[in-house]
């Protein structure tokens, strides 16, 4: 096999950038727009940041729809952080939050909760070893009487992703959308809070974009911690402490790209062809198997398998060789991922492809 020139980064992330945006931050990093030094070393307050925070707040409102009745919020703590600040501020006395334990990130989601709120498991992917989201109507305890319900839209881990949303009457849904926030497109207003961190379609890490629907942040109790509060957030324009300045601007750079692309048809339009052909080179023989059920197969982590472990030890280092990097599954899970986030050109997966059909030509 020869070694290709140009490296792929399959990273579950941080992940793999536009090249486009990589190549602007630096030749802007040293001085902003003509300011004469960095974006990094502007007040948070000052004329520059301000408009790259309204610009970024811009973008992502027009690329997704979002509602005026919704603000769009950029905070710190990671999509972990979420997992907490989502039932301090939401939940209900005495009617439960429900929560769909679809993998890793939502288990994790769910202990949260616990400490925090009165918590229901609707459904529990947990026996399938998480290869499946299931049907919605063999959900359990979907009451209309809850204070929300919460999904994570693609389990990172498992390789799964939801095509369509559960709709509980009068209940917000709630959605952890770290692992595919633009890659396709919603109707926000289905949406009660929907949070993800950067580090996967929208930028580096170090943000979480937060879009939460204006009145839901108003239950929260005055007890809570300031920084915790969505309500403190929205009043201060994500600038009631120092906002993380330089992940900001990325995220403008990043959804500015998507515009150019496009916006968000064309770019589920270039996910869509992704993954369905790496699914069909997947599907083409017995030597390579999916591990997630067919209709919950993520577009966004493609997971897999090979006849033995030996073989995925084989396959990963030779991958790397040829400048496929970042494909090991995750710990938990073993097998191969390939993450085909936003970024990752039509290229990319087609060299993954080939570099496929050879390894198996050749063990086989
Ligand atoms: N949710 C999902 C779906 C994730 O994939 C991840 C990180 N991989 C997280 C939450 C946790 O994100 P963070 O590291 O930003 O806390």
């Amino acid at each position: 096999m020869n070694k290709k020139d140009e490296v792929f980064n399959f990273y579950p992330g941080p992940a793999t950038l536009p090249q486009e945006v990589i190549q602007k931050a630096q030749k802007e990093f040293a001085d902003y727009d003509n300011i004469g030094f960095s974006i990094c070393e502007t007040s948070h307050r000052g004329n520059a940041f301000q408009s790259v925070l309204q610009n970024t707040k811009d973008n992502i409102r027009e690329l997704l729809e979002v509602p005026d009745n919704y603000s769009i919020l950029f905070l710190q703590g990671g999509a972990s952080l979420q997992f907490a600040m989502t039932p301090m501020n939401l939940a209900v006395d005495d009617k439960p939050a429900l929560y769909a334990d679809t993998g890793s990130w939502t288990t994790k989601a769910i202990k949260e909760a616990k400490k925090i709120c009165n918590t229901k498991v609707v459904y529990s992917g947990e026996e399938h070893n998480y290869q499946q989201i299931g049907n919605f109507s063999e959900w359990e305890n979907l009451t209309s009487d809850a204070s929300y319900l919460y999904v994570c839209s693609n389990n990172t881990i498992a390789g799964t992703q939801f095509h369509y949303f559960p709709e509980l009457e009068g209940v917000p849904l709630v959605a952890d959308m770290s692992s595919d926030i633009m890659s396709r497109q919603l109707d926000i207003s289905k949406f009660g809070l929907i949070f993800a961190g950067a580090q996967k379609n929208l930028g580096p890490a170090g943000v979480t974009v937060v879009i939460i629907r204006n009145d839901l942040a108003e239950r929260v109790k005055d007890e809570v911690p300031t920084m915790l509060k969505y309500s403190t957030h929205i009043d201060k324009d994500s600038a009631f402490n120092t906002p993380p300045v330089f992940p900001v601007y990325m995220v403008g750079l990043v959804t500015e790209w998507i515009k150019d692309q496009g916006g968000l048809q064309a770019v589920e339009e270039i996910n869509n062809t992704k993954a369905a052909n790496l699914y069909d080179r997947i599907d083409a023989t017995d030597f390579y198997r999916g591990t997630a059920a067919e209709a919950d197969r993520s577009k966004m982590n493609v997971t897999f398998r090979l006849p033995s472990e030996d073989l995925e030890k084989q396959f990963l280092k030779e991958a790397e060789e040829n400048n496929l990097i970042g494909l090991k599954g995750h710990r938990s899970v073993g097998g191969v991922r390939a993450s085909i986030y936003n970024a990752m050109p039509l290229s990319g997966v087609s060299a993954l492809i080939d570099f496929m059909s050879e390894f198996e030509d050749k063990n086989s």
